[in-house]
């Protein structure tokens, strides 16, 4: 590795001081700062006229300012948020098999893997301003991570959650071994060092700030190689290797600080695992859209049942609640050996016409590799070209503001192909040529349930055009209204039954007159109760 390695990005380059490059955003990541706000990048990639003019001039050549006349956000660079720091949660554990597979090398190796592949700048001072001159978009652009706040961690978890990982840096090796111990088991599933809290801190940092490059316009897209993941964090617990949960944090941040930017985030966790904090962070939540591929196994793939039967888990009938309703798709599937036929038919059917009527300004993948062909542990078989396939679909929406977290994945090269495919993708490569391969039939019917349960809520979910409010409008009657018509009908002349009042304050019309009771109820001294369709049923047919 030669002495400019670290230029752009690399993995040692945390301790990279202020220099000349700090105007293009490439700032000491250890200062904390963020360099979003002052960096030139920013400014040449607002709006103002006489700024081009002066570009037009000529511009210094000595500073390396992302030239004026490259601002089309198409002609952006695509961002790359990575820190070694990250490196620094590992396993207490140093017991003859402490190998776990949210592995330290996990992140170490994707970078490895896009600088082999070009996509990370790796030459001399002088050649890198020629090219932030003449072809900004050729290389990623590093984004800085820096370490969350405590206020920004609590957006979206309880304060008690966040001292609970905040002590994990005071605790012994001794204590942080049997909590290990202890917690490494079940549900939990979580192992926990004497660094975990500071990489933990900077993995939200870095999903934080990749989202804002994307959201303001200093990168075109981005890509976050970050841990400890976050997907499984709920408010207040650690749960399924994940601390905090990176992804909601950043989006909070981000509706909170742009709010004319960015009011609807669709976020899209393709990792096989559901991602049970992200939906419960968000069920009831209107501007997040959730939706998540996942195995489900009817509730025994990880994550599986949660402790309190209140809560929901990754069921496809769970769709959100109040005016979130509709906003949380699960497409989970009923077995492991899902392939690129299940997922691009997934992503056609169900996720992008879901996504377009939704209508995000901001898309972020919480991109777990764990479905990809190689990971032993989620035994699916997703190609390097399915995940460019679908990040190129989602670089359709919100103008192309794609911002991809990392989550899980345990296999190195599985994942880093993968994150190579997508990553190349985000920065103009087109998807390869795939040839897709027939959807299974069991998988075929999973989307056509979540396609029925979703139908309430999307038009797109509905088959043919069907304006509901319009027909309900015209004053037509719904078929089962029809239906149960005529059985009130037959009811009453056959055995002369009669509508019983029901007393509600408000009662859904179709219910009108649909307790019927036999003539002589009030002096009856035993009751024969029927119910028709009961509402477990109903569901079922749905
Ligand atoms: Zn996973």
């Amino acid at each position: 590795m030669d002495a400019h390695d670290d230029v752009i990005m690399d993995g040692e380059d945390h301790r990279m001081t202020d220099g000349p490059l700090a105007s293009n955003g490439f700032r000491d990541a250890t200062t904390g700062e963020s360099s979003l706000e002052t960096t030139n990048v920013q400014s040449t990639a607002g709006t103002s006229k006489g700024e081009e003019e002066e570009e037009e001039e000529g511009g210094s050549s000595s500073q390396l300012v992302y030239p004026e006349h490259f601002r089309r956000r198409g002609l952006l660079p695509t961002g790359c948020c990575y820190d070694d720091r990250m490196k620094l949660h590992a396993n207490a554990d140093f017991g003859p098999n402490p190998h776990h597979p949210e592995d330290p090398s996990r992140i170490e190796h994707i970078m490895q893997t896009f600088k082999k592949a070009g996509l990370v700048f790796t030459g001399s001072d002088a050649e890198l301003a020629r090219i932030i001159k003449t072809e900004p978009t050729k290389y990623m652009w590093r984004i800085p991570a820096r370490p969350a706040t405590k206020e920004e961690i609590c957006m979206v978890h309880h304060p008690r959650h966040y001292l609970w990982v905040e002590e994990l840096s005071r605790k012994s090796t001794q204590e942080l071994r049997h909590l290990s111990a202890i917690m490494d088991q079940g549900r939990d599933s979580l192992y926990v060092g004497s660094m975990t809290y500071e990489a933990s801190l900077i993995s939200a940092g870095g999903a934080i700030e990749t989202c804002k490059s994307v959201v303001t316009g200093v990168v075109k897209n981005a890509f976050a190689i970050i841990r400890p993941p976050g997907h499984h964090a709920e408010y207040d617990q650690p749960m399924g290797f994940c601390l905090f949960n990176n992804v909601p944090i950043a989006a909070k941040i981000c509706q909170a600080d742009y709010p004319d930017l960015c009011r609807k985030i669709l976020i899209l966790d393709w990792d096989v695992h559901h991602g049970n904090g992200i939906q419960n962070l968000f069920y009831d939540d209107p501007n997040i859209l959730y939706i998540s591929l996942h195995v489900y196994r009817n509730g025994e793939f990880y994550p599986g049942k949660p402790d309190n039967p209140m809560t929901p888990d990754g069921g496809i009938e769970h769709c959100g609640a109040g005016p979130g309703l509709g906003k949380n798709v699960n497409i989970g599937w009923h077995d492991q050996g899902m392939g690129d036929g299940e997922y691009m038919a997934a992503f056609q059917k169900i996720v992008m016409p879901i996504a377009h009527e939704f209508n995000p300004d901001l898309v972020i993948i919480s991109a777990g590799f764990d479905a990809a062909a190689g990971d032993e542990l989620g035994a699916c078989f997703v190609t390097p070209a399915c995940y460019a396939h679908m990040t190129h679909m989602l670089m359709s929406l919100a103008g192309g503001k794609v911002a991809v977290c990392l989550e899980g994945g345990y296999d190195l090269e599985a994942i880093s192909k993968s994150a190579l495919a997508v990553a190349q993708t985000l920065m103009g490569e087109p998807p390869p040529k795939m040839e897709i391969p027939k959807i299974s039939r069991e998988a075929a019917k999973v989307l056509a349930k979540v396609q029925a349960y979703h139908a309430p809520y999307w038009e797109c979910m509905r088959p043919g055009v069907v304006d509901v409010q319009e027909l309900q409008l015209q004053d037509s009657s719904r078929l089962h209204d029809v239906v149960r018509r005529a059985q009130r009908q037959v009811l009453s002349e056959k055995h002369g039954m009669l509508p019983l009042y029901i007393q509600r304050d408000v009662l859904y019309k179709s219910f009108e007159n649909q307790v019927l009771v036999t003539r002589g109820i009030s002096e009856a001294r035993r009751l024969l109760v029927i119910v028709h369709d009961p509402w477990v049923h109903l569901g079922d047919g749905l």
